[in-house]
């Protein structure tokens, strides 16, 4: 058990993304009390109430976003923000597989009280199932008059689009969404202001994750207060982790806030396999800073374990709960390679706009290739780190900041690698990466 659950309340089935099984399981009926018995006002003071806080990786609280944007009376936009594509993260995809109108049904909840006409979903442009399901949703729920003019008799219209991205890891920053989703290219913009000063078509706009948006029916059904009371008072309610990695059961959870994180790895996720010792925990993403195993300067195997799954304590761990991907590493995998994965990635996935990262990746990638091969050098230590840190604050999105952390954790946390393989030329694990 990992306790309460909100959002994964139901068994999936063949038909669970359909609109007859989510109306057969009370779908719909939050909406309906809403758009009868609630003002705008009163939706924003239950999500307030909530405590909710992002899900996509940043954390920051719902209800203040909501509140920051005005209306001035001209069109203003919610965005759902289902570009998911960090690696080791596939718990939205849960959502748009098996559950769409949940998603679809707070976003409708979201738009009345942010008095929002029209609302979008952009979708990672790989996703495949995930994109028919919502939308297919989206037919369905217009075939019932869920969605358009005068929903229900209410007063109240809205209507949504389903745009597909292009394949860019970087449109999953909010700006960058924006520009894609105006059709341009995606390129992060300098902030600020603020996108919920000047976001979509230069107008007010909120971008909130998938899942964080998927909490808004239970909350508007069972109260802000009562979200507020699961979980703990840093990190209420609950979360969707994704874990994936050298674990026996990898898979899409969802955890009530504080739940301990030795519980969820043994026995909810199975343990390791092979009986073979945890060695590390990358907790949300591979943008998130790696959690350190048994030979490690920061905490052993067995202080991370002890952690309770919260946003509060992976923070102060030095690391976050970030985008719910958790990747689990088992003794005997080499750093070096995983880290060299990670470069790769972020050296193609780099925009180019900031000198740092766009120069900087690059070089980072180049290194690490070159100490895989064999031909290391003694300063390379060093100036991988130099380079990683000159993103530091002098990028324009989070990318180029959080690779720099990644990279530097890693590099710092397990540096007794990566001074073994420069001095002989090989991996004091034998070079394993496996499934990972
Ligand atoms: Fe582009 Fe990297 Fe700059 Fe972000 S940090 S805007 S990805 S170059």
């Amino acid at each position: 058990m990992t306790g309460r659950k909100v959002l994964m309340t139901f068994p999936v089935t063949e038909t669970s993304h359909t609109l007859a099984e989510y109306r057969a399981r009370g779908g719909y009926s939050a909406v309906s009390r809403v758009l009868n018995a609630m003002s705008p006002e009163d939706v924003l003071r239950e999500v307030m109430a909530s405590g909710l806080q992002g899900r996509g990786g940043a954390a920051f609280q719902v209800g203040k976003k909501w509140a920051a944007m005005k209306d001035d009376g001209q069109p203003h936009y919610l965005v759902a923000n289902a570009d998911e594509g960090e690696p080791g993260t596939f718990k939205d995809r849960w959502i748009l597989e098996n559950a769409p109108h949940l998603l679809l049904e707070s976003m409708l909840i979201a738009s009345f009280a942010l008095r929002v006409r029209n609302c979008f979903v952009y979708i990672r442009g790989e996703f495949d199932v995930p994109y028919q399901r919502i939308q297919g949703a989206v037919e369905e729920a217009y075939a019932a008059g869920l969605f358009g003019e005068n929903i229900a008799g209410s007063g109240f219209s809205c209507d949504i689009v389903i745009f597909r991205g292009a394949g860019a890891y970087v449109c999953g920053e909010a700006s960058s969404l924006l520009s894609s989703l105006e059709g341009t290219r995606g390129y992060p913009r300098n902030r600020p202001p603020r996108l919920t000063v000047k976001g979509l078509y230069q107008r007010p706009t909120v971008i909130n994750n998938v899942e964080t948006l998927s909490n808004v029916a239970w909350i508007v059904t069972n109260g802000g207060a009562a979200y507020k009371a699961l979980g703990t008072p840093a990190s209420p309610g609950t979360r969707l982790l994704s874990v994936s990695g050298h674990i026996n059961k990898p898979g899409v959870y969802e955890i009530e806030l504080g739940y301990s994180w030795s519980k969820f790895l043994h026995e909810d996720c199975g343990g390791v396999p092979g009986g073979r010792a945890l060695k590390a925990v990358i907790p949300g993403g591979i943008s998130s800073q790696v959690l350190t195993g048994a030979d490690a300067k920061v905490l052993t195997a067995a202080d991370v374990e002890s952690l309770a799954l919260d946003h509060a304590v992976l923070s102060k761990a030095g690391s976050s709960l970030g985008s719910g991907g958790m990747i689990v590493i088992a003794e005997g995998t080499c750093m070096v390679h995983l880290l060299a994965v990670m470069l790769r990635f972020y050296h193609h996935e780099s925009c180019g706009q900031c000198t740092p990262c766009r120069e900087g990746m690059g070089w980072l990638h180049r290194i690490i290739d070159r100490i895989i091969a064999g031909k290391g050098r003694p300063e390379d230590i060093g100036r991988m780190i130099a380079i990683a840190k000159a993103n530091d604050g002098t990028t324009i999105c989070g990318l180029g900041d959080a690779a720099g952390y990644a990279t530097v954790a890693m590099m710092d946390r397990f540096r007794h690698e990566f001074d073994y393989y420069i001095a002989n030329g090989r991996s004091m694990n034998g070079g394993r990466l496996e499934c990972l």
